[in-house]
Formats: C-alpha cells, structure tokens, sequence
C-alpha cells in the first residue's frame, strides 16, 4: 500500500493495481475562487519515477470533492492507457461529476454505480471489494464544505465548491485470503454498517471530529480492534511530493489521537505513521 497523501491509495499485488481517492495534483485550493486546476504534469512525473503504479485495473472514489476525485479524469483520460480496461466505483453524483469534467465516454462504460452494500469480486475471485454506506466528516458546525448531489451532469466543473460531496462511501477490499484493508476518505462512520466487519488494515480519516461522538472509540471497537490502523487526511493537501518540508505538513497529533484510542480501549492494535508514497508492506 502507498499512502497517495489526503485519503489517498495505491493498492499492489500480484501484478495488479487499485486506486482509492487518488488525489495527486495538490494545487493550491485557498485561492480566491477556489479554481480547479488538476495538473498531468504531477501524474507524469510519479509515473516515471516509479512513485506511481499504474495502470489501476479499479478506481474506487469516496465521495465527490475535490481532493478526493478532481484528478479522476485525468487518469482515466490518460492516452497511454487507453487500452486498458478501469473500473471506477462511485455514486451517481460522482458520474454526473466526472462526465461533466470530461471524462472520456468509453471509461464511463465501466463506471460501477454503487449506493453501499455492494459485494463484488473481481480478477476472477483474485479479490473482492465491499462497498460501505458512510458519512462525510462534519466539522464543529455539524456542516461540512459544498454538500449536495447532481442527477444529470452539471456545467464542467471551474471551481472547488462545483464538486460537490454527492454521497460518502467507503471500501473495504479482500486481497484472495491473505489481507483485508478498509479505506475511509471521509471522518465518520454509519456503525451499523460496519457491523461484522474484521479487516486487518483500516485507513481513518483523521479532519476534525469534534463534534461526534466517540469517534475513535466506537469506530476501532466496532472492527473488534484491528490489527493496524493508519491515520490519514491529516497533510496539508497542497505542499507537492517535491518539496522538502511535505512530511512536516502531516499531522503528528492524528496518529497520538489514534495510540490514545488504542490504549485506552486496552486494544494490541498497531498505529502505523504513514509517508507520502513510501510502500508499507503487508
Ligand atoms: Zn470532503
């Protein structure tokens, strides 16, 4: 697994590769308008240093904003690949989404329109990818940025606030009988939905969680204590993999949240701190 920084991951075995939130553009969001500006030249580069594998074979997006999917198009798009078969897993909002910001038709032909509650196999039972009803995070107003959902698509996208969140799932992927990974790109959880749930690696949201109820406690007790978790969306989101001081823009107070949780539940779960793109083998 490869930490793609945000919520974002690369998943590799056995010759295969998945996405989940790929985001890799890191443009700067603060700007006035909040311009949506996904930039190639970012992928290119990971792709040829090896930072990157790709093909994915599968795309599986969590909920529609920008530093989850706004580089979905482009890596569909991507002429290289065009030989190659790609699912992407989503709503129906992140469709409409995609196709307006130009997705090419013959990707959309693969798009999987999932609600949660799908159990898919996939590679010809090499692995299975359940897909889980969740929560966007809500922040201390109980609100969160640009919420909404689209039944048709909308104009092409120009702004941050035009992608809106269109519904939050998460996945939880089955490598044959070797690993299970659960992966959230949003900081919250139906509990009821995870319910039997075991999987070996869980990938949590770490944004604010202020205003919801034991967080933490309630989502690692209700996976019956996994064996590692990895706190994510806890980088600034814009410092590029390049730069020297990405790793200081992490969050080091996510992964102390996450050991406090561990030991207070008296779980032997094992928090791992992740680093942009560096493989954590499993
Ligand atoms: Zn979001």
């Amino acid at each position: 697994m490869r930490w793609l920084g945000v919520a974002g991951w690369e998943i590799a075995f056995d010759g295969r590769v998945l996405y989940f939130d790929p985001y890799l553009s890191r443009f700067d969001y603060r700007l006035p308008g909040g311009p949506l500006v996904p930039d190639p030249a970012v992928v290119d580069r990971l792709l040829n240093s090896g930072r990157l594998a790709g093909p994915p074979e599968l795309i599986m997006i969590s909920h529609g904003h920008w530093d989850h999917m706004a580089d979905v198009p482009q890596l569909l798009g991507r002429s290289g690949w065009a030989s190659k078969t790609i699912h992407t897993i989503g709503t129906e909002t992140h469709r409409h989404l995609l196709a307006a910001m130009g997705t090419p038709a013959a990707r959309l032909k693969n798009y999987i329109h999932a609600t949660g509650g799908e159990d898919l196999e996939f590679g010809d039972g090499a692995y299975r990818v359940q897909v889980i009803r969740s929560l966007h995070s809500q922040s201390r107003g109980y609100g969160f940025f640009a919420p909404g959902t689209r039944t048709a698509p909308p104009a092409a996208p120009a702004s941050i606030t035009d992608l809106v969140e269109g519904g939050t799932l998460a996945y939880q992927v089955t490598v044959a009988d070797r690993l299970k990974v659960l992966m959230f790109g949003g900081t919250n959880f139906v509990e009821r939905e995870l319910a039997g749930l075991r999987p070996d690696v869980v990938a949590i949201s770490m944004t604010d969680h202020s205003s919801l109820h034991r967080y933490l406690d309630r989502l690692l007790t209700t996976l019956g204590g996994p064996r590692y978790v990895i706190p994510v969306h806890h980088d600034d989101m814009i410092t590029g993999f390049d730069a020297p001081g990405l790793a200081a823009t992490v969050d080091r107070t996510a992964a102390q949240q996450l050991k406090e949780a561990v030991h207070r539940l008296r779980l032997r779960t094992e928090v791992i701190e992740p680093e942009h793109l560096r493989p954590l083998l499993f």
